[in-house]
């Protein structure tokens, strides 16, 4: 490539970067984190699966793992998946039919100050099970951007017609190449965990909290945080006082409009 062609290019990479509000250059959401005092760390993740999604548990579990800072542990759980309460100290992973919901999947995560205690990933059927989004690459986009929640992430982008980032982080129409994280994942969990903490989170017995409770209802989820481009909420806010909160993020369904949204949840 000769170089004005090239200069020309970045220029206008730098266009397109300036011009993106919904690309986030600090993708993590706060300054969420498991508290821990060593890394790198080894987060549980319950598996309330159905057989057909264990591989995809095991290839986000993977993905993840080959962060610096956290390795990621699938183990046996025994959760009731449609309600799939959490279990403090580590994640819970569930699919089941959750009806017309408008989302195809959620990550909720509890907080306490600034540190996640416990958190919840559902996978919703009633999606999967259409022909549009029982494809691999669907579950694998899915699956990888609802484990990365837990951890803290947010996305890299929330505009569905952009080109893909080439992150599971990444808002898209098109899962194909955004079905595993980027090095700018693996990047900014360096920089969620660079510091390390006196005590742990990362412990049926340590992770403290109210007994907070929250439903797969919108309505439930407290405040918007942030909306996408295309109108719909990313991700909610439940504010239980004394620092202790429940975050929502969501990954809709394509067709789910953010009108239909905004009266099914007047
Ligand atoms: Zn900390
Ligand atoms: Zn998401």
């Amino acid at each position: 490539m000769n170089i004005s062609l090239k200069t020309g290019l970045s220029a206008i990479a730098a266009i397109i970067l300036l011009s993106s509000p919904f690309a986030f250059a600090d993708h993590a959401w706060g300054t969420y984190h498991w508290a821990r005092t060593a890394n790198p760390f080894t987060l549980k993740m319950g598996d309330n699966l159905t057989s057909n999604w264990d591989p995809y548990l095991a290839t986000a579990a993977a993905d993840w793992s080959l962060s610096s800072v956290l390795d990621v542990t699938v183990v046996a759980s025994g959760k009731n998946p449609k309600t799939c309460r959490p279990t403090a100290g580590r994640g819970e992973v569930c699919n089941a039919r959750y009806g017309s919901t408008g989302w195809v999947g959620i990550a909720q995560i509890w907080v306490t100050g600034t540190h996640i205690t416990q958190g919840v990933v559902k996978m919703n059927d009633t999606y999967f099970n259409t022909k549009k989004y029982n494809t691999p690459a669907w579950r694998n986009l899915v699956m990888c951007q609802e484990v990365g929640h837990l951890f803290g992430l947010d996305h890299q982008d929330e505009n569905t017609t952009n080109a893909n980032l080439g992150t599971c982080m990444d808002y898209t129409n098109d899962p194909s190449t955004n079905q595993h994280p980027n090095q700018h994942d693996y990047d900014m969990l360096e920089t969620i965990y660079a510091h390390l903490d006196s005590s742990t989170t990362l412990s049926q017995t340590t992770a403290k909290g109210k007994n907070m409770t929250i439903s797969d209802d919108p309505r439930e989820w407290g405040r918007e945080i942030r909306r996408s481009r295309d109108g719909r909420a990313s991700l909610y806010e439940r504010d239980f006082g004394d620092g202790q909160k429940i975050l929502t993020h969501v990954f809709w369904a394509e067709e789910f409009s953010a009108d239909r949204l905004s009266r099914a949840t007047r």
